[in-house]
């Protein structure tokens, strides 16, 4: 289904600090309709002065913030969800555009940001902490949870609203400020109308900045600023290397959320109608560019021609194009250079070396025919590299302990396993060295009580309630 049209919106991704929007140091700069190649945004690059004093601002806002009770921030919070959500249909179409997104992931991605500032909203009241039980009598030993501080945040262009969400909601639930540097392919979505929703929900000055611009430059100086308590990355690997370097160093508390070359693993008891759909599903989402999609098949000799010819069947259906004009199932890969990376730099020296295409292997611009590649060996860079493109290699496996050492070769961010017999998937799965691994699915939720431990620090507070008895010698006697 392609999405109705509505009237086009020219948008200005402003740099945001301290309450007020200001233009970027450099000269503006355009924001692609990914779909039709269009600008129909534009923002610049915020400059080293411009990250300094958001992070200052941020540093001055951030204790008052933090003193709020817990039922305005609550309020605040969920009024920044409801900002979202009154400006829905705009957003949907702003995601289509600027991420090259079909319908289905817009929404997915604008409902998830809306959820992730409610969670917040109530977890923020439900759990500061705990009471550790007495070592002496009368003492009251408090556990609780307090806010980091200035969180630097640096987010990709996959989803930019709810991968910014993930670490800005729950970073203000829990009374810190954020300073959020978008991707440069997203700085709309991703930034602007974070920071506009934000400002109308209440959002005290200071306590949310946005700085648009590019990694070298603006994201740089973000998260190199003495400013920050935490740097909050998710991208490309070694940019997050090269961001835990720096904050080894400099003895600063880091998150990284990286990529991984993602593995879909069926055994010979498999049902492969639902295996092959799910490879589709979970390979082609978004034109395979999520951190999670399935980057390489790992197929069981006896179900092999079965499997691949399910898979063939179904990606011979698809069809690319513009997701706001066209009726399509895949919009455009994300930029030129994306696909340069995956293509010329993966597929091409992959077939080269051996592997088949079995459907694809040919683009016109963004739009890539999704492709399926059959007679992968686990040499190939197909293999042995993160795509993030709309590729499926198929790698034919002679036992399940031959697919399970292939998988744990390279690191992985989430698997599946599909085979008739749970257990067996269970068993599999506990094997597998990742933190995310599914049996008969691809996706799960995350979330919940770690959020509290990832943006705050714990800090142990013991109240003596009775007189103690210390030594004569401390009592001057
Ligand atoms: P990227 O690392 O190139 O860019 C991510 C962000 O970092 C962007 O905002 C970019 O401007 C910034 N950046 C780039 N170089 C920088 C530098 N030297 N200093 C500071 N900031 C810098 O990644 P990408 O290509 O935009 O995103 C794709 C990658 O992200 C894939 O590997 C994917 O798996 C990963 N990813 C991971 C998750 C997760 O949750 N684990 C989610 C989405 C994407």
């Amino acid at each position: 289904m392609s999405h109705a049209q509505t009237a086009a919106v020219d948008y200005t991704a402003e740099v945001f600090i301290d309450g007020r929007f200001e233009p970027p140091a450099s000269d503006w700069l355009p924001v692609l309709d990914k779909g039709s190649g269009a600008a129909f945004g534009r923002y610049g690059n915020a400059s080293p002065a411009q990250v300094d004093r958001a992070v200052a601002a941020a540093g001055r806002a951030q204790p008052a913030w933090a003193d709020i009770d817990a039922n305005t921030r609550c309020a605040v919070l969920r009024a920044f969800a409801a900002e979202l959500g009154r400006r829905h249909d705009e957003l949907i179409e702003l995601i289509i555009r600027e991420t090259g997104a079909m319908a289905e992931k817009a929404e997915e991605e604008l409902e998830q940001s809306v959820n992730q500032l409610l969670n917040s909203a109530t977890q923020l009241t439900e759990n500061a902490g705990s009471i550790l039980p007495p070592y002496k009598g009368g003492k009251i030993s408090l556990s609780r949870a307090v806010p980091l501080g200035v969180i630097g945040l640096i987010v990709p262009w996959n989803y930019p609203m709810s991968l910014a969400m993930r670490a800005l909601a729950p970073g203000l639930a829990y009374g810190n400020a954020v300073v959020l540097k978008p991707a440069e392919l997203t700085p709309i979505a991703g930034g602007q109308v974070l920071a506009e929703a934000a400002r109308a929900a209440g959002i005290p000055e200071g306590v949310f900045a946005v700085l648009p611009g590019d990694g070298p430059g603006t994201g740089s100086a973000l998260y190199r600023h003495p400013g920050l308590d935490l740097i909050h990355f998710t991208g490309s690997f070694d940019v997050g290397r090269e961001i835990t370097d720096f904050a080894v160093r400099a003895g600063k508390p880091v998150v990284t959320e990286l990529g991984g070359d993602n593995a879909f693993v069926v055994l010979d008891d498999a049902d492969i109608d639902q295996a092959a759909s799910c490879a589709v599903w979970s390979s082609l989402w978004y034109q395979g560019q999520t951190c999670i999609s399935a980057g390489r098949h790992l197929v069981h000799r006896e179900v092999a021609d079965a499997f691949t010819e399910a898979v063939v069947e179904r990606v011979r259906k698809l069809r690319v194009g513009d997701p706001l004009r066209d009726e399509v199932d895949l919009g455009p890969v994300i930029s030129a250079v994306q696909r340069a990376r995956f293509h010329d730099g993966l597929v091409e020296p992959s077939i080269a070396a051996g592997a088949k295409v079995a459907v694809g292997g040919t683009y016109d611009g963004q739009f890539y025919q999704p492709t399926v590649l059959t007679d992968v060996t686990p040499q190939m860079p197909v293999f042995r590299e993160e795509t993030f493109g709309p590729v499926m290699p198929i790698t034919v496996v002679d036992s399940e302990a031959e697919a399970l050492e292939l998988v744990n070769r390279h690191r992985t961010l989430m698997n599946s396993v599909f085979t008739g017999d749970p257990l067996r998937g269970l068993a599999f799965a506990e094997r597998v060295t990742c933190n995310e691994v599914h049996v008969n699915d691809g996706y799960a939720r995350h979330g919940g009580e770690g959020q509290l431990a990832a943006f705050t620090r714990r800090q142990w507070v013991g109240l003596q309630t009775a007189p103690v008895s210390y030594p004569a010698w401390a009592q001057g006697s």
